[in-house]
């Protein structure tokens, strides 16, 4: 029989039903604590006040009115992003990959606009992510991803994440920007050094490259900053930002500065439904309450918390964890049993979590959990990791 629902996912038997802060309730009544927060996307949790507040009077005003006309929304949210980032200039759209195209279109138009239209090739990493449209794909260059799905949109060239010799290597009189991850999240919870961090943005100023850093994973709090980059002290000229920035509600934004967005001149790019009122009125309140004073503070400190709790967990199963890694709330646990068991047995016994590359079981739980979230996460992860077999 056909799924009625396209079976592009490996689904959980498992339906909810509500959402509370760190927890979700199934449709059976079962609580779950909720450490995969629709893959880093509820930031602030579920149902936060603020935000059901901020939708519920956006809702009573005004949904959707077209990018034909101003949208007060996305000039506040724009100002608010601006202000706390390197950027001049933001575009909003819905997901992250259409975040990653703009940054995509908006690399070749910079080079474009700039008399160099055969500047046209981005540099990216291998085990890099950058969503499921077929430029994305080919960005993150990922074979599973890319199976049947040919022929590839030309334009994007792979060197080893980390080695900034390779990278060096591919730079070519055709090449117009690089493109990665500040923490590889898909590809397993891997984070650049700040020293690589800062040899790309050294290489993109010798060769006249635009830097992207893709932060729809790792942007808006998820590390303890703003924006992951900021722990290197250096900035992207262009970015990409998505999951947190709505809390849920489904919205993502490419930020530049004045100069990489030169060639974005009005018809170059559009979305109908890109930032519209609802997700505007969202995306304001997450800022509001992410760049509240301490707030940031706040999940550093928590973040410091969870990882002392699972590297203690990780040291009392060596014979079942390999290594515990990731930066600020953004955790990858790598198992010596299949990462998808133990995503598995963890649901089973009520955390949720989700699998990652590299056999990586990742933690991303809403930035708003306290020590009473961790301790739960830290026994239910131990009793789990006692029931999984060791490896014969
Ligand atoms: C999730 C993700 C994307 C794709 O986002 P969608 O909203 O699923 O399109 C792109 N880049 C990174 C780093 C991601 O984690």
């Amino acid at each position: 029989m056909v799924a009625v629902v396209l079976p592009t996912y490996a689904r959980a038997d498992l339906a909810f039903e509500r959402g509370e802060g760190a927890y979700l309730y199934a449709t059976d009544g079962r609580r779950y604590l909720d450490f995969a927060a629709g893959v880093a996307v509820n930031a602030l949790g579920h149902c936060h006040p603020r935000l059901v507040a901020a939708l519920t009077e956006q809702a009573h005003k005004l949904w959707h009115c077209s990018n034909l006309y101003r949208v007060p929304g996305q000039e506040r949210v724009a100002t608010r992003l601006i202000g706390h980032s390197f950027a001049d200039t933001a575009f909003f759209c819905n997901s992250g990959a259409e975040a990653m195209e703009c940054c995509i279109k908006m690399a070749r138009r910079y080079h474009h606009a700039d008399g160099h239209p055969e500047r046209n090739r981005v540099i990216c990493a291998t085990g890099g992510f950058h969503g499921r449209t077929l430029a994305t794909l080919a960005a993150g260059g990922q074979k599973k991803h890319l199976d049947g799905f040919a022929p590839v949109v030309e334009g994007f060239d792979h060197v080893p994440f980390g080695d900034v010799a390779a990278l060096r290597a591919a730079i070519g009189p055709n090449s117009a920007a690089i493109l990665v991850e500040p923490v590889q999240g898909e590809g397993g919870i891997v984070p650049a050094s700040p020293d690589y961090l800062r040899a790309l943005r050294a290489l993109a100023d010798e060769f006249g490259l635009l830097l992207i850093f893709d932060e729809v994973q790792t942007g808006i709090g998820r590390t303890g900053r703003l924006f992951a980059h900021e722990l290197a002290g250096i900035t992207p000229d262009i970015m990409g930002i998505a999951k947190g920035l709505g809390g849920g509600f489904p919205v993502g934004a490419c930020l530049a500065t004045e100069t990489a967005a030169k060639g974005m001149t009005p018809g170059t790019h559009g979305s109908t439904f890109g930032g519209n009122p609802l997700a505007m009125a969202v995306a304001e309140t997450v800022l509001d309450v992410v760049l509240a004073p301490g707030f940031l503070a706040g999940v550093e400190q928590t973040a410091r918390q969870l990882r002392a709790a699972l590297d203690a967990v990780a040291a009392r199963f060596p014979d079942k964890v390999e290594a515990v890694r990731g930066v600020g709330l953004l955790l990858g646990i790598k198992p010596r049993c299949p990462n998808t068991e133990l995503v598995a047995r963890l649901r089973a016994n009520g955390l949720l979590t989700v699998g990652a590359g590299d056999n990586v079981v990742r933690m991303v739980p809403p930035l708003i959990i306290g020590q009473a979230e961790i301790d739960l996460a830290a026994d239910i992860l131990s009793r789990t990791l006692s029931e999984v077999g060791a490896p014969s």
